[in-house]
């Protein structure tokens, strides 16, 4: 799959080729959109940051991939959690006066060391009238692909059972029938069962935590690990062998305990013994007193 054109129709104009933007480390500027142009998603995904400051940005985390695209300079976006499809209109170009001070303009940048232009659609129309840009990007006044890899943005993790997820952002489980049963919390650690169930719009693995067995939604937000899994809320499972042998400990204690006092009430039977056998003889010299 290839990322659409971020205003959907009509050539897009580079106003910078690739420069950092924070952590999206190869972003482009597209520039000669007035303010307030409608910018849409380039791929299927969930808006999973927004930001009113640096620069104004929205962030859509793409389905079934681990990449995320950075819209910066733009307002009105649709808020965090928004899922949207591909084409569908997510947010505007900002003034400047919201923008950071700019002028008015597109920064688009993949999270990561992922290059824009590898995963771009090639159908899209590039234009420039900056000549360095021309001299860099162009060739006989057409964009020159042959300066940008060719890559797909689908790099579906491809979960197998027996694999470890952390979750890395709080993501929903559900029953088989795709009812809402809990929150797994960020940091928590389950185990893919099987793939998958569908529900239409997004495949779900089978995946265990220590407290229950869900459906999730194979998104972005998880990462393989090995860690040990967790209950939902990211705690620590209770190993029950661990329990039952503090439990046994514990008895030992008391039972040694016991045996201590047990020894004390022998040595006291045996004093009350010694008395008994001198009030037997007492006894027996008394009656031969009596006699
Ligand atoms: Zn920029």
């Amino acid at each position: 799959m290839k990322y659409s054109n971020p205003f959907k129709t009509g050539s897009v104009y580079i106003s910078q080729t690739y420069h950092s933007g924070g952590d999206n480390k190869y972003a482009v500027d597209f520039g000669s959109k007035p303010v307030g142009s409608s910018v849409y998603a380039m791929a299927d995904g969930v808006i999973d940051a927004t930001n009113s400051k640096a620069g104004s940005y929205c962030r859509l985390a793409v389905n079934n991939s681990d990449q995320k695209i950075y819209y910066v300079h733009v307002y009105k976006y649709l808020p965090q959690g928004t899922k949207v499809k591909k084409g569908q209109k997510i947010c505007e170009v900002a003034p400047k006066s919201l923008n950071g001070g700019y002028a008015p303009h597109l920064h688009l940048g993949l999270q990561g060391n992922y290059k824009l232009m590898d995963y771009m659609d090639r159908s899209v129309v590039f234009r420039t009238n900056y000549p360095g840009i021309t001299k860099e990007w162009f060739k006989n006044g057409n964009f020159n692909w042959d300066l940008h890899e060719d890559l797909s943005y689908s790099n579906a993790p491809s979960y197998k059972g027996g694999d470890g997820l952390e979750i890395l952002n709080q993501m929903n489980i559900r029953d088989a029938n795709f009812k809402d049963i809990g929150d797994a919390a960020k940091g928590s650690v389950c185990k893919v069962l099987s793939f998958y169930k569908s529900n239409g719009e997004d495949d779900y693995y089978h995946v265990e935590f220590a407290d229950t067995t869900g459906y999730m939604a194979d998104t972005a937000f998880n990462e393989k690990t090995q860690k040990e899994i967790t209950n939902l809320d990211g705690s620590e499972p209770v190993n029950e062998c661990e329990e039952l042998r503090k439990q046994v400990a514990a008895l030992e204690l008391k039972l040694q305990d016991i045996e201590k006092e047990l020894e004390k009430k022998d040595t006291e039977i045996e004093r009350l013994k010694k008395y008994e056998n001198f009030y037997n003889e007492l006894s027996k010299c008394l009656v031969v007193k009596e006699v």
